[in-house]
C-alpha cells in the first residue's frame, strides 16, 4: 500500500477527501495543479485527525488556509493538502463592555480573518480593524504575521495553539513564534517537512466606541478599493524593501501593465499581479523574473517574494 493509500484508508469517512483536486479552485490566484490528495477539515477534531494521520503515514503535508498568499506550481502538490475550515470563535462578549475593558477571544485557525474583524468591530471591540478586507484565515495570518494600515497580528496575538510534529498540542506565547515582517518561525521550517500546525489563536481586544470602529473599517475599505485591483491575485507579490514600497520600484521601472501569458502586473498597483484568466504558474514566475530584473537594473534593489511558491513544476 502506498503512503497515500494508507492515509486514504485512515481518513475515509472521517472528512471530505478528494484525489487529484485542482488547487486552482482553492487559491485566490486561481492557479495551481492538482493535489494528490485534498482533505477539508471542518472541525478541530477533523483537523487533528487529518494532520496526525498524514504525519504518521509519512505523507508530505501542506496546510491551506484561504490560499491567498500562495502560488501553487502547475504540476501540483504531492502528498496531501489539508484545508482548515474549523472556524469557531469563543470568548466574544454577550453585551457591550465598558470602554477600555480588555477581552481575549479564541478563534480557530480556519476562521476568516476579515469576517472576524467586522464581527469584533460590530461588538465594539478594537484591535482587528486593520484586517478588514484582508483575505485568508486566522491560521494563515498567524503564520505570515499578516498586517495592513499599520496593524499586524503581532500587535493583537496573545498566543497560538500549535500541534507539533511530535504530536503535542500546546499554547505558544507570541514572543516564542518569532513574528516579523510577513513571516514567523512557523513559516521558515522547510516546506514539505512536518511543520507545526496552528489550531487556534488567542487575540486580545479592547472595548471602544463602535462608531469610531465602524468609521475606521469604512476608511480602510475605501483605501483598499481605491488602491488595489479587483481580480484573481495573491495580494502583494514582493516584500517592501526597507526604504520604499515594492510597488513604487515596479512602477518606476516601467513594469506596470507588463504581461506574460495571461498574467499581468496590475495597472493600478505595481505590486499586484493579476490572473487574467487561465494563467499558469510558469507565466507568473517568468513575470516575477522580469520584474525583478527590471528593478535590479534600474535601482540595484533585489525584490524578494512575499508570496510562497509551493508544489512542483509541470
Ligand atoms: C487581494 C489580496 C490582498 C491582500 N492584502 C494583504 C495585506 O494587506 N496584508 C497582508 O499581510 N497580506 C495580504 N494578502 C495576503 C494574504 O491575504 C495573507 O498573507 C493571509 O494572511 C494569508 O492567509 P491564508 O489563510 O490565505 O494563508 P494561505 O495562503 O492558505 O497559507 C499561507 C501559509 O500559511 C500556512 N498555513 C495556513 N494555515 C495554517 C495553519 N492552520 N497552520 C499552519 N500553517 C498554516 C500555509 O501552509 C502557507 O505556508 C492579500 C492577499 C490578497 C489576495
Amino acid at each position: 500500500m502506498s503512503d497515500n493509500a494508507a492515509l486514504v484508508a485512515r481518513l475515509q469517512g472521517i472528512l471530505m477527501l478528494r484525489r487529484n483536486e485542482p488547487l486552482a479552485k482553492h487559491t485566490s490566484f486561481r492557479i495551481g495543479g492538482p493535489a494528490d490528495l485534498y482533505a477539508q477539515a471542518r472541525s478541530r477534531e477533523q483537523l487533528l485527525a487529518a494532520v496526525q494521520a498524514a504525519w504518521e503515514t509519512g505523507t508530505p503535508t501542506l496546510l491551506l488556509g484561504g490560499g491567498s498568499n500562495l502560488l501553487v506550481l502547475d504540476g501540483g502538490v504531492r502528498g496531501v493538502v489539508i484545508e482548515t475550515r474549523a472556524r469557531s470563535v469563543t470568548g466574544l462578549p454577550a453585551a457591550p463592555l465598558p470602554p477600555g475593558e480588555v477581552v481575549e477571544i479564541v478563534a480557530e485557525a480556519g476562521a476568516p480573518l476579515a469576517a472576524l474583524a467586522r464581527r469584533t468591530a460590530a461588538l465594539g471591540l478594537a484591535g482587528l480593524e486593520w484586517a478588514v478586507d484582508l483575505p485568508g484565515t486566522v491560521g494563515g495570518a498567524v503564520v505570515n504575521n499578516a498586517g495592513a494600515h499599520g496593524g499586524e497580528m503581532a500587535g493583537v496575538l496573545v498566543a497560538a495553539e500549535l500541534l507539533e510534529p511530535e504530536g503535542t498540542v500546546s499554547w505558544w506565547p507570541t514572543a516564542a513564534l518569532g513574528l516579523a515582517y510577513r513571516t514567523s518561525r512557523l513559516k521558515v521550517a522547510p516546506l514539505g517537512q512536518p511543520r507545526p500546525v496552528v489550531l487556534a489563536a488567542k487575540i486580545r481586544l479592547q472595548a471602544a466606541d463602535p462608531l469610531s470602529l465602524r468609521a475606521a473599517l469604512t476608511r480602510y475599505s475605501q483605501y483598499r478599493r481605491a488602491t488595489q485591483p479587483v481580480g484573481a491575485c495573491a495580494g502583494s507579490m514582493f516584500k517592501n524593501p526597507p526604504d520604499q514600497a515594492a510597488g513604487w520600484y515596479i512602477e518606476q521601472a516601467g513594469m506596470k501593465g507588463a504581461q506574460v501569458g495571461a498574467v499581468q502586473v496590475s495597472e493600478i498597483h505595481g505590486n499586484f499581479m493579476l490572473n487574467l484568466g487561465g494563467a499558469r504558474a510558469t507565466d507568473v514566475l517568468r513575470l516575477v523574473e522580469r520584474v525583478q530584473e527590471a528593478v535590479w537594473r534600474r535601482f540595484g534593489v533585489s525584490l524578494e517574494l512575499e508570496i510562497q511558491v509551493v508544489g512542483e513544476a509541470a
